[in-house]
């Protein structure tokens, strides 16, 4: 007989995946002083509900759901926890790199928060495997922990004062700076300013720095002559843990502006 379904087995392991994904409240044990959540098992070619913690047990069961359903409740669940996480990462980006004190919170000297009082003062509520989640997945690695899991920082992209123990390093020859071209005509007269940042970022990616333009307009690239700066006592550069390339400022003479048509 082919599989399909409605066999027995299919049917056991969609009411247990039903049972036990959290968002639709599942068939529960009958025992007034019980109640713990029933599992599905198949027993003399019958599908039963069983309680893990009594004896009781159910063969009457008014519904098993459809793999349709379990489908739903699956993309259901996806969505929700995608959303929740870039929830609390933007409220971990918020407290971390900009304003502590919006939540009593007070960072120590290199950013670093403790992960209870976060939890503990923070509007939001959150568990610890929430943020730890958050910190995993991160695709940009904006979060780090120390050893331990207790405390938790931003990786760069503070605009309060706190040293994240960057690296200084001798960086690659150029550097790319990612910008809109609506910003040229300051970045020509100024350079590149940190302005509300710590610091002027940079990356070794032309298209990393193609992207970062993109969020701000029409993006334009500019690449940094690391080496002309460094000579001329420029610096120190530096790259945080998440490989952005960090610097105070960079003048414009050291900028090299591509399509130098204008004048
Ligand atoms: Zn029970």
């Amino acid at each position: 007989m082919v599989k399909n379904d409605n066999d027995l087995e299919n049917r056991r392991d969609r009411l247990n995946r039903y049972q036990t994904n959290g968002l639709f409240h599942p068939y529960t044990c009958g025992s007034e002083d019980c109640r713990d959540i029933l599992t599905a098992e198949v027993q003399s070619g019958q599908l039963v509900l069983v309680c893990p913690s009594c004896d009781y047990r159910q063969t009457k069961i008014h519904m098993i759901p459809s793999e349709e359903l379990m489908k739903s409740h699956d993309n259901i669940r996806d969505n929700l926890y995608n959303r929740r996480n870039i929830k609390i990462s933007k409220y971990l980006s918020k407290i971390l790199r900009h304003q502590p004190e919006r939540i009593g919170l007070v960072l120590d000297e290199n950013g670093w928060a403790v992960v209870d009082e976060l939890i503990s003062k923070s509007g939001m509520k959150m568990t610890p495997q929430e943020i730890e989640e958050v910190v995993r997945t991160n695709d940009k690695q904006r979060f780090s922990f120390n050893e331990d899991k207790s405390k938790i920082r931003a990786n760069q992209g503070h605009s309060i004062e706190v040293d994240v123990e960057l690296e200084e390093l001798t960086p690659p020859e150029i550097l790319y700076h990612g910008t809109a071209t609506k910003n040229l005509d300051a970045i020509h007269k100024n350079g590149l300013l940190s302005m509300n940042r710590l610091y002027v970022h940079m990356t070794d990616d032309f298209s990393v720095a193609n992207k970062t333009g993109g969020r701000h307009g029409n993006p334009i690239v500019l690449s940094v002559n690391t080496t002309a700066m460094l000579a001329d006592g420029l610096g120190p550069f530096f790259k945080s843990k998440n490989g952005v390339w960090l610097t105070k400022e960079v003048p414009s003479k050291y900028l090299i502006f591509p399509n130098a048509k204008e004048s």
